[in-house]
């Protein structure tokens, strides 16, 4: 017995030196030169947002190590004329691929798919995404992070939520009791946040929830069905802290007035939750449902993996559905309300874009999120905040990442353009610091090229309907 004890303190403990080789590797992904972005006009993004024109920026390791100070020496100088450098930006809400099968084939198969992470994380890096947060997280995201922490690959910080679904999306939690397990395997196995899914019942739902809350978890997620047509207020529950589309708030009514987003948005306000419009979907949704060609026409669809690219094309969900192109237009017009309704109101806001769903291209998205979050009301200002500051604070790493601060991780991202006049110069990237480490625009090119160049040249090797079948034999 005693041994027994013995053992599992030593499991323990390796497990926590573990932990700790992992911090030591935080800052073995950086390199050792020192950088300075000199005559740069900096937008911290802090809440004061005092732009800091003409300064000099030292990053050295993988931080922010001074604003105006003195320039070390053998430092590398990058040129901030008439540049503006924003934080990195928070997707708050994407689905990365990765590697998996479907099911076991036979023990010690390895996965039907198998992506390159590299170019899986080349497009969010080329267009400033420098932290996301993966709202359906499988352990092969676990594995993905680890590559970017170890520095074997350029990539964003990953946030990573499991889905706890109901009766058709794994975990099946059909009662409370099968939801609160969910809850605690998924704190065992390593989440930080627990995403609830429509098929969840009313019961099993605030189980989860409350499990969570005990668990210390956050809670990001969907409405489930079982809420359609019953009060608005029932939706609401403590601890529900984010809601992951606005798409969930117009499932839930039929009138789509003012009034009623501005109710939305005070029940939200008084509940603590908060929101990712996520405008970006539906704009695709509808754009799909039009015609197919508005898929292969994309001009960043050469950056999407093959078997995607297939994918969207030949089994595209929402090509076709032509008779719901008005509704889908009233919500997306509905949902631009709500995002006024809830900045009127004081609900915060998170820009996410369900990047990896047909049409939504990883990092490309989070600029068109932008733009749709501005048409719809919001200040240049607040859209870079919602996917800034504000994300870093949802998944409470703000003391880290999100604004431009002394001490805070170096994600940065230089621009051409000033975005406070013009939230599109968020595309004019003229370089990149993840975690301290500089990609100026002549390697994103090289990065994107290297990406297109393998989708190119693999094409005809992946088909997806072809796959499902080789699954069904
Ligand atoms: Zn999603």
């Amino acid at each position: 017995m005693k041994f027994l004890k013995l053992l599992i303190l030593f499991i323990v403990v390796s497990f926590n030196l573990n932990a700790q080789n992992n911090s030591t590797l935080e800052s073995n992904r950086q390199n050792n030169v020192t950088y300075v972005i000199k005559n740069v006009n900096v937008i911290p993004m802090t809440k004061e947002n005092k732009v800091i024109e003409n300064a000099t920026v030292v990053i050295k390791e993988n931080k922010i190590h001074s604003i105006n100070k003195s320039i070390p020496e053998n430092s590398v100088i990058i040129d901030g004329i008439n540049k503006w450098l924003i934080p990195g930006l928070i997707d708050m809400h994407v689905h990365t691929l990765a590697d998996g099968s479907p099911f076991v084939i036979y023990p010690t198969k390895g996965p039907l798919v198998s992506y390159n992470t590299q170019y899986n994380m080349t497009p969010y890096i080329a267009n400033g995404v420098t932290t996301v947060f993966d709202l359906a997280a499988r352990t092969e995201h676990f594995g993905q992070r680890n590559e970017i922490i170890r520095g074997d690959v350029i990539g964003p910080r990953m946030a990573l939520a499991k889905v706890i679904g109901g009766k058709k999306s794994n975990p099946i939690a059909k009662t409370p009791s099968d939801g609160r397990n969910a809850v605690r395997f998924a704190k065992e196995e390593g989440y930080e946040f627990i995403k609830v899914y429509t098929w969840l019942n009313e019961e099993t739902f605030k189980a989860v929830i409350d499990e969570a809350e005990k668990q210390n978890m956050k809670v990001v997620g969907h409405i489930p069905v079982a809420f359609e047509g019953k009060p608005t207020k029932d939706i609401f529950i403590p601890h529900f802290g984010l809601i992951a589309h606005a798409e969930e708030l117009s499932k839930q009514t039929d009138d789509y007035s003012y009034k009623k987003a501005q109710e939305f948005a005070h029940l939200a306000k008084e509940n603590g939750t908060w929101l990712i419009p996520n405008l970006t979907n539906m704009v695709a949704i509808i754009s799909q449902a039009k015609s197919i060609k508005n898929v292969e026409n994309l001009p960043n669809l050469k950056y999407v993996h093959p078997l995607m690219q297939n994918k969207w094309i030949t089994s595209n969900g929402y090509f076709g559905r032509k008779k719901l192109i008005p509704y889908f237009q009233k919500q997306a017009d509905f949902h631009k309300l709500i995002v006024k309704a809830f900045k009127e109101v004081g609900v915060p806001m998170v820009s996410g874009t369900d990047a990896g769903i047909s049409g939504v291209i990883w990092g490309f998205s989070l600029h068109d999120e932008l733009k749709l979050l501005v048409e719809a009301g919001l200040t240049n200002e607040e859209a870079l905040t919602s996917a800034t500051r504000l994300g870093a604070e949802w998944l409470e790493v703000d003391d880290k990442i999100g604004t431009i601060e002394t001490g805070k991780f170096a994600d940065l991202i230089l621009l051409e353009g000033n975005p406070l006049g013009d939230i599109n110069n968020t595309r004019k990237i003229s370089g990149v610091f993840v975690n301290g480490k500089w990609i100026d625009r002549s390697k994103i090119d090289l990065m994107l090229s290297d990406v297109e160049k393998w989708n190119n040249a693999n094409k005809e090797k992946y088909d997806w309907k072809e796959l499902l079948n080789s699954l069904k034999n």
